[in-house]
C-alpha cells in the first residue's frame, strides 16, 4: 500500500544519504590527510627479535578524535574509496621506514593490508617496486596482507595474478585472518604465500587442548609447504609461551603493544631494544 512504499523508499533514501555522506567525509578527509598510519610490532618467538610492524589506518577526526578501521574501511570499500586508504598507508608506511632507517632504527621490515580492490589493481607489483626502489629499499621490506575472503571471491582473475607476481618480484604476500574463512586450505594450495597470520579466534582461547592441537596442526601444514606462521592476539604470557611452544615464528598483539603513533612507536623500539641487550647480558628479566 502507500504506507509501506513510502516508509521504503524513506529508508532507501536514508541510506543513500547515510552512503553519499561518508563519501563526502571520506573523500574529504582524504584531501586533507587526516589518515594516519599507527605501528604495531611483531616478534620473533625465539629470538625476541624485532620481525617487523604492520602498519594500521586510524582517521584523525577533527570532531570525533581517533577513530578505529572498523568504523570507515567498510564504508570506504562501498564508497571505491579503500584503496586510497591502502595506497596512503604504503606510502606512510615506506616513508616511516625510510626515516626510521636514515635514524639507525633498524626495522626489518612493514606489513600493509591490501583490500580487494587493491589487489584488483593490475599495475600493484610495479607500482610497489617502483616505492620500494625510489627509497633506495628492497621488496623484502614490505610484506603484503590479503584476505582470504579476496580470494574467494576472485576465483579467476586479476587478484590471484597480483599476488603471484608479487611473490615473483620478492615481496612477502601472507594471508590474513587465517582460519576464519572457508577456502584456506585451497588456497595455500594454488598461490606461493610466504606465511599465514592466524586469526585471533584461534589463540584467543589457548592454552587449551583442542586448540592448542588445531594451532599445532597448522603449524605443521605451514612448515611443509615452507610457509612461516604468525600469531595475532596474542595478549597475554601464557599465549605468547604457548604459540611459542606450539611453534609459531612470529606474534603480534596487545601483550607486546597495541598499534601506536610513529613517534611513540620510537620510544617503544628504544625501550625494547634496552631491555633486550639487557636480557642478552643478563642483567634484567624479559619484560
Ligand atoms: P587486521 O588486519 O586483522 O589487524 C589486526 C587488528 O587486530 C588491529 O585492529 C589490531 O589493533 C587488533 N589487535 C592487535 N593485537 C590485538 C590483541 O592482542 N587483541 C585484540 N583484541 N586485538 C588486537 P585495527 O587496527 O582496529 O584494525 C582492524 C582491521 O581494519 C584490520 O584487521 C584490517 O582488516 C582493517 N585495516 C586496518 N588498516 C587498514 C588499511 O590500511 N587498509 C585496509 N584495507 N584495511 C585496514
Ligand atoms: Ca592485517
Ligand atoms: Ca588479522
Amino acid at each position: 500500500g502507500r504506507g509501506r512504499y513510502y516508509a521504503y523508499s524513506t529508508k532507501l533514501a536514508e541510506e543513500i544519504e547515510t552512503r553519499r555522506h561518508l563519501f563526502q567525509q571520506i573523500t574529504r578527509a582524504l584531501s586533507e590527510d587526516q589518515f594516519e598510519a599507527y605501528l604495531q610490532p611483531q616478534i620473533f618467538t625465539d629470538t625476541g627479535a624485532i620481525y617487523g610492524c604492520e602498519v594500521l589506518a586510524r582517521w584523525r577526526h577533527p570532531e570525533r578524535g581517533i577513530v578505529p578501521p572498523a568504523t570507515f574501511i567498510a564504508a570506504a570499500e562501498e564508497a571505491g574509496l579503500v584503496d586510497q586508504i591502502d595506497r596512503l598507508m604504503i606510502v606512510k608506511g615506506l616513508d616511516l621506514l625510510e626515516e626510521f632507517l636514515a635514524k639507525g632504527i633498524d626495522l626489518p621490515s612493514i606489513s600493509v593490508n591490501a583490500s580487494p580492490q587493491t589487489l584488483r589493481d593490475p599495475h600493484l607489483t610495479d607500482r610497489l617496486l617502483q616505492d620500494v626502489h625510489e627509497r633506495l629499499l628492497t621488496p623484502d621490506r614490505l610484506t603484503v596482507e590479503v584476505l582470504e575472503s579476496t580470494l574467494i571471491e576472485n576465483d579467476d582473475d586479476v587478484a590471484l595474478r597480483t599476488i603471484e607476481q608479487l611473490a615473483a618480484a620478492g615481496f612477502s604476500v601472507v594471508m590474513d585472518d587465517f582460519g576464519t574463512g572457508y577456502a584456506s586450505m585451497s588456497n595455500l594450495s594454488r598461490l606461493r604465500l610466504s606465511g599465514i597470520k592466524l586469526d585471533q579466534s584461534l589463540i584467543k582461547p589457548v592454552p587449551n587442548p583442542r586448540a592448542d592441537s588445531i594451532i599445532s596442526a597448522l603449524v605443521t601444514l605451514a612448515a611443509s609447504l615452507e610457509m612461516k606462521v604468525v600469531a595475532e592476539g596474542v595478549e597475554t604470557d601464557q599465549h605468547f609461551e604457548t604459540v611459542r611452544r606450539l611453534g609459531c615464528h612470529v606474534v603480534q598483539g596487545y601483550g607486546v603493544s597495541r598499534p601506536m603513533p610513529a613517534d611513540t612507536f620510537q620510544n617503544w623500539y628504544a625501550d625494547y631494544c634496552g631491555s633486550q641487550a639487557r636480557l642478552r647480558t643478563g642483567s634484567g628479566r624479559r619484560a
